[in-house]
């Protein structure tokens, strides 16, 4: 049977989008959406209407603001960038206008308890189970009292966690060392160098400079031979924002630190929490935080036998080569670095030419079509934004299901990193139509250089996959309801589940068969490169676990445990996860916590330990395919129906046992990792 539904497709006009025009046509939609949603709510539409009437007026929005979002990424201009900058307020104060609108929130909940309610399907159900949630943790349910108070808060929390960050970048930005010669930055590579220069040029200076930036940071501390030099910048680097190091008390985040953790807490338990861990897992996979403690040291204890010994033979191998005694932290980037090329001797600039472009994309693409049945070719584009940029098609049986833009290379005026974004969703119209979802995948890859194509490290490609992963998280849904079509309404700890979850096909030799090829000669990965890929992947795999598993525990503990009276001591907090999983001994001025943005100006709060969940949950799911075959299509097919398809529209641990017939177990991830056999 053919499906009855129309697909309406009508791409964004990204060419003729002008920054003069962004700002009037938003306040356009905004005012006609505030006036859709009263007349709505003055006499609500029977039953799901309700819901379907609101998610055309919120798609009208989206479609006219993920254009102009999207090229403020990655064509940016002064008079868009102002545009962007003046249009964010207007959409925020539009969304907690929204978030606290008490008619709304009724209708939602009249509906939610009708009778209807027992009618509606699944992901309808969890759309108005979100929503109401949602409507809760914004303070609906409060007295006026408790509302004022709610609003201080979070107008506070605002304000303190953008000082945070302006704190670190202000403490990163005032520090630098001059050289006039090269000699103090022996070891460090080409492109370090250069960059020093540039920077010393940039300030009207000869000679070399050396900053606080992480490219400037990380070079001197992987690279440089220079103890004492590295030493001096680690020092600078792990006291930014506090009350220590070469800028003592200048930018010190001790008293905002304090104050946020106390607020937060107070806002957690205002809405009727313990505290803000539980908050935090009111919109997230992981069920109560006991679970999040014991998932974390449970991880710890498994990987420190392997991190120790990862450490020991550090030690060794520093003491033979400098005669080093006792590796200091600022020695540990270094010395890996060396260990690393002496092991293994594979660079990801030697992997390059067995990648290029067009070979990796068509591997990529017959991965996903043997793995989920989905055929994927390029079509043209009414509009982009750039010469570069390549437009793609979704097909299933001859049926289009979905489109994506690919916009892969470096260039001026583009946001760095990689990213996949929506430009539209899937969605059930109220004309009956069918919109079909498009994403954005975003690279910042380095460009064809004269008449060779582009070529990718083994690290990009990966990359590519990773963010692909997302993209069919987002094109392979059949949901047909906005608010949890592919990735919207997904837990933070699950969505990375998809997008780590592709990565596994960049180390399968199968895989590597479809998407290696040397540009001049064909010829894919040879073994002997193969080999020392696959070697190298697990390099010192537990220090990096367990380095990890502080950071989040550390996290996840001081949400968890805030006390008021007395106020939590965070740094004994912090000495007292370190002493428990950590292997590296740092400097008692290591005020690691000051410039921890993630978790104090990021939105990371109490959810740091979602990076490990999530890797948890693909390297578990990857196991099925490992054993009943890499390229089973049984089993690419029950991960699209049990998964990939199924976007938000239940809850995420019953999607994976749904799956797995069992819950997430730990061990693939500590196999893949090399540390349990
Ligand atoms: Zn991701």
């Amino acid at each position: 049977m053919s499906n009855p539904l129309l697909e309406t497709a009508v791409f964004p006009p990204f060419a003729r989008i002008e920054a003069d025009h962004v700002i009037p046509a938003l306040q356009q939609i905004l005012s006609d959406n505030r006036k859709g949603i009263e007349e709505l709510l003055n006499q609500p539409p029977p039953g799901w209407q309700l819901i379907q009437q609101l998610e055309q007026l919120d798609d009208r929005l989206n479609q006219a603001w993920s254009p102009v979002s999207h090229m403020n990424a990655v064509v940016n201009s002064d008079s868009l960038r102002q545009a962007y900058n003046e249009a964010l307020p207007l959409l925020s104060e539009y969304n907690t206008e929204l978030g606290q609108n008490e008619k709304l929130f009724q209708a939602i909940r009249q509906l939610a308890d009708s009778e209807g309610y027992a009618e509606l399907n699944q992901s309808q159900r969890q759309l108005l189970d979100n929503a109401l949630r949602d409507f809760k943790l914004s303070g609906i349910d409060l007295s006026a009292e408790d509302k004022l108070r709610y609003g201080e808060l979070q107008k506070r929390l605002s304000e303190l966690s953008s000082q945070f960050s302006e704190n670190v970048l202000d403490a990163t930005q005032s520090w630098s060392l001059h050289f006039e010669q090269a000699e103090a930055l022996a070891g460090l590579p080409d492109t370090a160098l250069a960059l020093a220069v540039q920077t010393a040029t940039a300030r009207d200076l000869s000679g070399y400079v050396i900053t606080l930036d992480f490219p400037s940071y990380f070079a001197v501390m992987t690279y440089g031979d220079n103890r004492q030099l590295r030493e001096q910048v680690y020092q600078a680097y792990c006291t930014r924002a506090s009350d220590q190091g070469p800028d003592a008390g200048k930018w010190d985040n001790s008293s905002i630190i304090n104050e946020l953790l106390s607020l937060r807490h107070a806002l957690a338990q205002l809405l009727g929490f313990t505290n803000y861990a539980e908050y935090s897992l009111a919109t997230k996979m992981a069920e109560n935080a006991d679970q999040v403690v014991s998932f974390l040291r449970d991880l710890a204890q498994k990987s420190l036998p392997m991190a120790q010994q990862e450490l020991k033979e550090l030690q060794q191998f520093a003491n033979q080569q400098d005669g080093i005694s006792e590796l200091k932290a600022w020695d540990i980037g270094y010395y890996s670095e060396q260990l690393r090329q002496c092991r293994y001797a594979v660079s990801q600039e030697e992997l390059r030419p067995y990648f290029p472009i067009d070979k990796v994309l068509s591997g990529l693409f017959s991965v996903a079509s043997k793995l989920f049945a989905v055929d994927i070719e390029a079509v043209t584009a009414d509009e982009v934004w750039h010469s570069d940029v390549k437009f793609f098609r979704l097909q299933r049986q001859g049926v289009a299901i979905g489109y994506f833009y690919l916009d892969l290379y470096a260039r001026d005026k583009k946001r760095g990193g990689a990213w996949m974004d929506e430009c539209r969703v899937r969605r059930h119209c109220e004309d009956g139509s069918l919109q079909l979802p498009v994403a954005y995948l975003v690279c910042n890859f380095n460009p064809a250089v004269g008449d060779d194509p582009a070529l990718l490290t083994h690290q990009e490609v990966t990359t590519l996959f990773h963010e692909f992963g997302h993209g069919l998280h987002h094109l392979l849904t059949e949901i047909d309801w906005a608010g949890v079509s592919g990735i919207n309404g997904v837990a933070w700890d699950a969505v990375e589940l998809p997008s780590q979850f592709m990565e596994n096909w960049c180390w399968q030799p199968e895989a590597l068969e479809l998407i290696s090829g040397h540009y001049q000669t064909q010829q894919s990965l040879p073994s002997e490169l193969l080999d020392k890929l696959l070697a190298a992947r697990n390099f010192q795999s537990g220090m990096m676990m367990v380095r990890q598993l502080e950071f989040a525990l550390f996290d996840f503990l001081l949400h968890r445990d805030y006390c008021s009276q007395p106020a939590t001591d965070v740094q004994a907090l912090l000495n007292q996860v370190r002493s428990e999983v950590s292997v590296i001994k740092v400097p008692e001025y290591n005020r690691f916590q000051h410039g921890f943005s993630h978790i104090f100006s990021g939105g990371y709060g109490a959810g740091y330990y979602s990076y490990k969940w999530a890797e948890v949950l693909s390297a578990d799911a990857f196991s099925r395919f490992e054993q009943e075959g890499v390229f089973n299509t049984a089993t690419g097919r029950d991960f699209l129906d049990t998964i990939l398809s199924k976007g938000g529209s239940a809850q995420p641990m019953q999607l994976f046992i749904d799956f797995m017939g069992r819950e997430p177990s730990v061990d693939a991830l500590l196999r893949h990792s090399g540390i349990q056999r």
